[in-house]
This record gives structure tokens, sequence and C-alpha cells, in this order.
């Protein structure tokens, strides 16, 4: 992509969004000794990216490096990777984890909430512990990632986690959820989206107390799990279905994250935009707006609505929007 502007939710080969993460490694050459440096954009289906996901995907990095060594010609091979590290961002755009291994050690975590992925910065092999914009995770789990960047990796996890705590009061609730006089157990599990899980014959009487949401989506329906579209609940909560008799789970979510979203991405951007609200269209337009292909338009309302329906975030949601977009047209070089 042009103008430094990277992707970091492309679709993928089933169109639905990747989440790009960045690995860094430092190899020695197993035959001459030489430094190698290798540096890859990797993805993985986002909806369905957890933190033990992301786990796995860091410890295996190295099984990804290919290429010869420069001096010697010699075939890199994971036993080769002394060190590796990985930037991954939450795809709103507000937090950056990074993470730093070596063949012989621990893996250490570190959040940078008030930063973000850039695909163009330096490897991360070291960091500065009087930097305290940087904080040390003593592990990662939902827990340490949610106190961290005030959301959840995947909210997914976090309502499959207040479903067991609903349906069993000795389930350890997910950070943050609190349980209503009626019974019902509430989770916000990113900006602008709560969870919402209760008796079915309370759920009604949920969504009509909501007047500031926008917009919902059920989720379960009287112990029907939603299904019949792409990252429909029925595929990552369809094991849950035997607590989920007689519940309903309703997800509310406010488009203002989405189009918050939106402008933070752009503003990033290293070109010049205008925004311009046009009813419930955000149109983002590029230069002097002059060329047909230089406006692109977002509907933070539709993009609300999908991050409802799938239990995702609407930050997250918005920038695969935005990469669908790019990916379609050639928005990056306005005439
Ligand atoms: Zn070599």
């Amino acid at each position: 992509m042009a103008l430094g502007i990277g992707l970091l939710m492309p679709p993928g080969p089933d169109g639905r969004p990747t989440a790009v993460y960045l690995i860094d490694m430092q190899a020695v050459c197993g035959a001459c000794g030489k430094e190698a440096l290798r540096r890859y954009f990797l993805s993985t289906p986002f909806h369905s990216l957890t933190l033990r996901k992301l786990e796995r995907l860091f410890d295996a990095a190295p099984d990804a490096i290919e290429g010869v060594c420069e001096q010697c010609d010699a075939e890199l091979q994971p036993e080769d990777v002394e060190r590796w590290s990985l930037q991954y961002a939450p795809a709103d755009g507000q937090g950056l984890l990074l993470a730093l291994a070596e063949r012989e050690g621990e893996t250490a975590w570190r959040a940078v909430p008030h930063d973000h992925l850039d695909v163009q910065s330096q490897p991360v092999w070291s960091w500065d512990r009087q930097d305290i914009s940087v904080v040390a995770l003593p592990s990662l789990n939902e827990v340490t990632f949610t106190e961290a960047f005030a959301r959840a990796m995947n909210p997914k996890s976090v309502l499959r986690q207040a479903i067991l705590a609903f349906h069993d009061r000795s389930h350890q609730a997910p950070l943050g959820a609190t349980f209503t006089e009626s019974g019902a157990c509430v989770v916000e599990a990113a900006p602008g989206l709560e969870f919402w899980i209760g008796s079915a014959d309370g759920q009604h009487q949920a969504v009509a107390s909501r007047p500031l949401r926008a917009t919902h989506a059920l989720l379960v329906e009287d112990g029907t799990i939603a299904d019949g579209y792409p990252d429909a609940p029925a595929r990552w909560l369809g094991d849950l279905a035997t607590f989920l008799s007689e519940i309903s789970v309703v997800a509310f979510v406010d488009p203002s994250a989405a189009d918050a979203s939106l402008r933070r991405h752009f503003h990033r951007f290293p070109i010049d935009l205008q925004f311009e609200d046009a009813g419930d269209i955000l149109r983002v337009i590029a230069g002097d707006g002059a060329d047909d292909h230089a406006a692109l338009e977002f509907q933070p309302h539709a993009i609300a609505k999908e991050a409802a329906r799938t239990g995702a975030a609407p930050g997250d949601i918005a920038r695969a929007e935005i990469d669908r977009a790019l990916t379609l047209l050639d928005f990056t070089n306005p005439v």
C-alpha cells in the first residue's frame, strides 16, 4: 500500500477480516554464525483470535523463518532464531502489545496503552525500565490485558466467561461484570460494547431500558443461538448451548465508538483528509475531493450493527471496514 499506509485487518481468503501482527526475528546462521534479521507481517482470522491463540502464534513464530544466510547461502532454520519479538495492536487503534522471547528464556509481555501499531516501527529488542508509558504484564491473561487496555482482547471470550458465571455464580465473572437486581449479568467488554445476559422474559425490558444505545443484536433469544451469517454466535457459543436454556443474550453497541475509531485511524494516515457528516454517513475525503476515488463513505450504524451481531468491538470492526475499503479502492493515491 502506498504512502506508508499498512493494512492492519485485510480481508482473508474467505473475505472475513484478519488481524495483522508483526514478528521480528534475530537469527544466527547455523553454518557460519552470521547474524540475520527478519521481519514478518503475519495475519490470523480476527474473530477467533484470543489471547491464548496469540500466545501460541508467538511461541511458534520462529517456524516461519525462511530465506538463506547472506554470507554463506545456508538455509535459515527455526532453531537458528535466538530472539524474536511481537507487536500487536487492538484494531480500534488504541494500545500496543509487545512480547519478547529468547530461545532459552521466558516470554516477557509489555503493554503500551497510549501507543499503536506502526508497520514501519523499529524492531523491539529491549525495553527501557524507566519508561512509565510501558506497563510490564506479569503474565498475559484476560485480567492483565483488560487492566492495561481498558477492553478485552476478544469480547467473545468475555461473553463466554460471563455466561458461565451467570449459570453458576461460583464461576469467576469477567472483570467489570455486574449483576442487576433482577439477576441479569451485564459487562462492558470494549468501548461501546455491552453484553446483557438474563432470563428470556427480561430481554424486552433490557432492550427498552437502553434508549441511548443506538443498536443491539440478539445473540441468544430464549435459548436459540443466532446463526446464518458469517461469524454468527452459533460458531462461538454453540458449545455452551446447555447453559443457555431459557436465557437471552443481547449485545448493545454504541455507534459513536465506531465513528471515533474511523476518525482515529484516518487521522494517522499520512494524507490530507477531511471528514464530512452526512446523516448516518461519515464521508472521508482525500485532497480536494475532486477525484471520484478520493472519497470513502462509512456508516457507523452499520458498523455498530455488524459488531453487535458478531460480538466484536465496534472500534475493531471500523478498522476492518477501512481495510476492506482500501483493498477495493486505490484511495492512497489521490490525483
Ligand atoms: Zn551463514
